[in-house]
């Protein structure tokens, strides 16, 4: 399996992002002084904020990743709850840091950010076989001209050596996840993600799965098989994730799991 993405937009993220955001703190927009700060665009300080921001494992939600409060395994929300991916982790809570990393990943443009993102979510990165970035809206997408979640994967294929491949794609339309309530959340990405079928089907084909041709009708089911973790920014309400899972579930992945930069 050869396929690998973000890599080349990772090893060629931008000169001109350097000139413009370079001096700057992308969490506190403070200058920054001295090359040593530089690296990932972010501060001594908060990056130390950041590290010491982290959700220990012992206080984990088995399933969803919040922090536990009084509960035991399993936070409220998760009770009775049935995933067809195994759980979810992430290193932040949203309101915790967690919002702050991500507004330095996406909103400040700072794909250099993201290199720090990767380094604080490499130690949840389960041992599977492939890394599947969920894919953003199309249109957000070109806002940014990146996709902060496949330059992550990007990242996390080069530091962890786990090929990556984007199996995902979003149809147009639909509202951006964070403006909706609960329900409304299920209801918008119902539907919206379906399998790369090039992607799949050339996956198949490297691995000696699958002739070419026969996916999805005959053997996608049994051919994909390999254990995947779904890479996402943000874990809500797991609506998302689940959709996906299910996509993934549908076409014959093994063992899924699910990781966010932050759970809200
Ligand atoms: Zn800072
Ligand atoms: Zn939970």
């Amino acid at each position: 399996m050869r396929a690998r993405i973000g890599v080349f937009a990772v090893r060629s993220a931008g000169a001109v992002e350097d000139a413009l955001l370079g001096r700057l703190c992308a969490v506190c927009g403070e200058a920054l002084y001295g090359r040593a700060h530089r690296p990932a665009g972010i501060c001594r300080r908060c990056t130390r904020r950041l590290y010491d921001a982290r959700i220990s494992d012992r206080e984990r939600c088995e399933l969803c990743g919040r922090t536990l409060i009084s509960e035991r395994m399993r936070c409220t929300s998760c009770r009775g709850i049935e995933r067809t991916f195994l759980n979810n982790a992430s290193p932040f809570e949203y309101r915790n840091c967690g919002d702050l990393l991500i507004r330095a990943c996406k909103v400040n443009a700072a794909r250099r950010s993201i290199r720090l993102a990767a380094e604080l979510l490499a130690p949840l990165i389960p041992r599977v076989e492939m890394l599947v970035p969920v894919p953003s809206r199309t249109k957000a997408t070109a806002r940014r001209g990146f996709d902060p979640v496949q330059v992550l994967v990007g990242h996390l294929t080069i530091r962890l050596g786990i090929p990556s491949a984007p199996l995902l794609v979003r149809s147009s339309g639909g509202s951006a996840q964070k403006k909706l309530g609960r329900e409304a959340r299920a209801e918008n990405v119902r539907g919206r993600y379906a399998l790369n079928a090039h992607c799949v089907e050339r996956l198949l084909r490297e691995s000696g799965r699958s002739a070419p041709g026969q996916f999805p009708e005959t053997s996608s089911r049994r051919s994909i098989g390999v254990s995947i973790c779904i890479v996402d920014d943000v874990y809500t309400t797991g609506a998302t994730a689940e959709e996906c899972s299910r996509v993934l579930a549908n076409a014959g992945a093994g063992t899924l799991f699910v990781r966010t930069l932050a759970v809200d």
